[in-house]
């Protein structure tokens, strides 16, 4: 567990030539994958043929009734001004999304419309409840490995990001005991105030691992033995279900506030269109949690951004109405291929990879595979130059031993930038015994 890192080699923005820069951007990153996604463009455009597994988006078109709608709604003039927290048609039907998802929930202390904040993609509805939570030093815990943007947006808020290490052995899952402990330590690091925010996210990137209902309760029971024995007071929890409709196995999704409904008045829930309805582009996310912090994140968006896009909004609704079987194709279509990756990755016994159930990432452990001294960064650097296959390094997720492959892509790229990894790998063989 480390307080104050997210392993991320840091480029402090404003230091040296740019001193004149405000102190709050000390030690916050831009995107660790720029020099990548720079030297594969270069690659690209000298003809060479290289295969790119970095994609963080779904490879898949909008829903025909997302277009049609968006066309209905510019047709009918619908482009003014929305209000800040949204069109009041979409939270509606965020909600009833939501009360399918947190059951006990919807029938005990349903969630209102005005708890709801249409925002500009998940990101924002994350970056807004980190502004509206911490106060300068508050520490956020941080399962490790996570999606990179966390620690660098909980440094804009000016918290604390700890991280707190999950092991490949444990399927990269936050355990009770671990959870427990990270909890006490924080209260003692912080004179007994302990963490006020957890970060929760499943199906994960970059490990695409979920949690089941079981291993959720037995999350939420130690926050609520930790809040009862004063070690976690001010504890709030952000649930970042992003990857919900992407899971594998004939598995269901499973919510945090259906897990633990007793914790809904200390939760956020975010999600959004981006993944779930391959609509990216579109900047569709939300939150969910209670009015008064609800009103606080709508403080900020509304004088910084405003309402979203009142188009993409329209076009939002009339995907969410569509039914699950309309988006049954991706999903098996996702599985399918993550079944392909695994075998194939199966063939280097020294390559560690935990079966992800969900999300389109394979987090993939090189740690055999690493020159002295080197760490994933390194080695991507090498498996582009050398077996032209593109795939993001751990090193900014928390996991230096690590990459991330997206296979959303095409089944044979895919297969042809597996094998290729796998070659380069059986090529150079096992330099050490890794320790991830
Ligand atoms: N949360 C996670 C775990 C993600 O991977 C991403 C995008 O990559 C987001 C949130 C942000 O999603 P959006 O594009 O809706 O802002």
């Amino acid at each position: 567990m480390k307080a104050g890192s997210s392993g991320n080699p840091t480029a402090n923005l404003s230091g040296g030539a740019s001193a004149f820069l405000a102190k709050r951007l000390n030690g916050v990153s831009e995107s660790a994958t720029l020099k990548l996604n720079a030297m594969v463009q270069s690659m690209k455009a000298q003809g060479i043929d290289v295969v790119n597994l970095t994609a963080g988006e779904p490879d898949f078109n909008v829903p025909d009734a997302a277009k049609e709608a968006i066309q209905k709604a510019l047709a009918e003039n619908k482009s003014k001004y929305t209000p800040v927290l949204g069109i009041p048609e979409l939270r509606q039907a965020v909600l009833e999304k939501t009360h399918k998802q947190q059951p006990e929930i919807g029938a005990k202390n349903p969630w209102k419309v005005d708890e709801v904040l249409v925002t500009n993609g998940g990101k924002q509805a994350l970056y807004n409840a980190f502004m509206a939570l911490l106060n300068p030093g508050e520490e956020v815990l941080i399962p490790s490995p996570f999606w990179l943007s966390y620690p660098e947006m909980v440094k804009l808020a000016e918290g604390k990001p700890v991280t707190v290490d999950t092991r490949y052995e444990e399927g990269f899952k936050l355990k009770p005991e671990t959870l427990r402990a990270a909890i006490r330590d924080s209260a003692s690091r912080t004179g007994g105030a302990g963490p006020k925010v957890l970060v929760l996210n499943g199906p994960g990137n970059p490990t695409g691992v979920g949690y089941s209902l079981d291993e959720l309760r037995a999350l939420g029971k130690v926050i609520l033995e930790m809040r009862d024995s004063g070690h976690a007071k001010n504890l709030w929890v952000i649930s970042d279900e992003i990857y919900d409709r992407i899971v594998f196995d004939g598995k269901p999704f499973v919510s945090f506030g259906a897990a633990c409904p007793e914790l809904r008045d200390q939760l956020i829930t975010v999600n959004g269109m981006s993944k779930s309805a391959a609509m990216t582009g579109w900047r569709i996310g939300w939150s969910i949690a209670r009015k008064e912090l609800t009103q606080a994140m709508m403080t900020i968006q509304g004088q910084s951004t405003s309402g979203i896009n009142s188009l993409a909004q329209w076009a939002s609704l009339a995907a969410l109405k569509l039914p699950e079987s309309v988006f049954e194709h991706q999903v098996k279509s996702f599985q399918k291929r993550r079944d392909l990756t695994l075998e194939i990755l199966g063939k280097a016994d020294k390559i560690k990879v935990v079966r992800p159930t969900g999300a389109f990432y394979a987090f993939v452990g090189i740690g055999s595979f690493l020159n002295d001294g080197e760490d994933s960064m390194g080695f991507a650097e090498r498996l582009l130059q050398e077996a032209k296959v593109a795939v993001v390094p751990g090193t900014p997720f928390g996991a230096p031993e690590f990459c991330r492959l997206s296979y959303a892509t095409d089944e044979a790229s895919l297969a042809k930038g597996c094998e290729r990894l796998v070659e380069f790998c059986l090529k150079q063989g096992a330099k050490r015994s890794s320790n991830s």
